[in-house]
């Protein structure tokens, strides 16, 4: 029998063709080998599944639903629009289905503590939850320049009981806490679990966080079918590194079903002005893998930008740069002025105000349903926006109509 895409890849050394492996520090080979052999056994393990499962179920919220989009369908004039609804999601977005994976991953391990780091901080809410909820410890590595610029997700940290490091070299943002973290995690690997936010970093992360990630795309899959009988003809998800639309993508895999990766364009195709890695960018590593990202002159990350913080970041996972590049994924973009329209839209056509991360597969979601009046579209909806309220209205004011 054919082996499905998932169980061939990646390979066993993490590669989803060229894309992906391990660059790491030699002090660090042994503490990822021991997590890709304990995630190997875990990932076979009845009790660790059940657990998974129970989790999902009584504390998560899981199934979250599906919906159908009559008003914003209608309003576009073509084809008929679903939200799959990770905004629903206790905490409300989709990383708390990996975040309480991995913080499982660590339980079994018999970790102490749970460590990562953290751009606007989402990531490091997740975590936080996560670690309340197995009672253990969490320590966020956070430029101090975040710190200042999201306080509302470093209060929620504090409540939850999360330590927040402060880095206070370079640009005090994102890359140097991604330094920072890997350095602290170096001197305590042993009592000690690194958890990456998203389908990113070495093997065997991106295929551990699409696996946790892949019951939004099987629960999708069986809603989608009770509702409409019929597969969708698309589906479409942001992609920031990867992992919301990993697992609505993983879903649909083998079937005849186009998957719409949708990346933000930002102010302008300007290098520093977006952070449409897959769209612009160029074979390389960053962070301990091998992708496809965006380079300034030397060579080195460039610096990226979007309206939506959890999208900006200048590489993408290995597995969204393979299929793209054997052509199984189409990769679109949204700009930060679709994407904020695409926000009050969602919010006064159907009642739900929607991440700015998501708001940009919303946006391009309402083009793909204008240019295709006959076909049936699912959105993953990573995640709500009540955390960017203040921002966009300040910003963009609200429309009268
Ligand atoms: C972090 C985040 C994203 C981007 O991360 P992916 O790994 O690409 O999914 C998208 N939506 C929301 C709501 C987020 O918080």
């Amino acid at each position: 029998m054919e082996k499905s895409y998932l169980n061939s890849n990646p390979n066993e050394k993490g590669y989803f063709g060229k894309f992906g492996g391990a660059f790491i520090p030699p002090p660090l080979e042994k503490p990822f080998a021991q997590i890709n052999e304990a995630y190997d056994r875990l990932s076979k393990s009845y009790d660790f599944l059940e657990e998974l499962r129970s989790i999902r179920k009584h504390y998560q919220g899981r199934p979250t639903p599906i919906s159908y989009a009559k008003r914003l369908s209608d309003f576009v004039g073509g084809g008929r629009i679903y939200l799959k609804r990770e905004d629903l999601n206790h905490t409300g977005a989709h990383k708390l289905n990996h975040c309480m994976a991995e913080a499982l991953v660590a339980k079994y391990l018999g970790k102490k503590k749970i460590m990562a780091e953290t751009g606007a901080g989402q990531h490091g809410v997740a975590l936080a939850t996560a670690a309340a909820y197995f009672g253990l410890e969490c320590e966020i590595h956070m430029g101090e320049v975040d710190i200042i610029k999201e306080k509302p997700n470093v209060i929620r940290m504090k409540i939850l009981g999360a330590k927040i490091v402060p880095v206070t070299f370079g640009l005090k943002t994102l890359k140097e806490a991604v330094d920072s973290c890997f350095q602290a995690y170096v001197a305590q690997a042993d009592t000690s679990f690194y958890a990456i936010g998203s389908v990113v970093g070495p093997h065997p992360f991106p295929k551990m966080v699409r696996d946790f990630q892949r019951v939004v795309g099987l629960e999708a899959k069986e809603q989608f079918y009770e509702m409409t009988a019929s597969l969708p003809d698309s589906v479409v998800a942001c992609v920031g590194g990867g992992s919301n639309a990993m697992g609505l993508f993983s879903g649909f895999i083998d079937d005849p079903v186009k998957l719409y990766g949708v990346e933000p364009l930002g102010k302008s195709t300007r290098l520093g002005e977006h952070a449409a890695s897959l769209t612009y960018g160029s074979e390389g590593i960053m962070h301990g893998f091998n992708s496809i990202m965006l380079k300034d002159e030397k060579g080195e990350p460039a610096p990226v930008y979007s309206v939506a913080s959890g999208l900006d970041y200048p590489s993408v996972g290995p597995e969204q740069a393979h299929l793209k590049t054997i052509g199984r994924t189409i990769i679109a973009t949204a700009n930060d002025k679709e994407s904020i329209d695409a926000f009050y839209k969602l919010s006064r056509l159907e009642g739900i105000i929607p991440a700015l991360e998501s708001s940009h597969a919303v946006s391009f979601a309402m083009k793909l349903a204008k240019e295709n009046p006959k076909e049936s579209i699912l959105i993953n909806l990573s995640g709500r926006g009540d955390k960017d309220i203040d921002f966009v209205t300040e910003n963009y004011p609200i429309p009268d109509q």
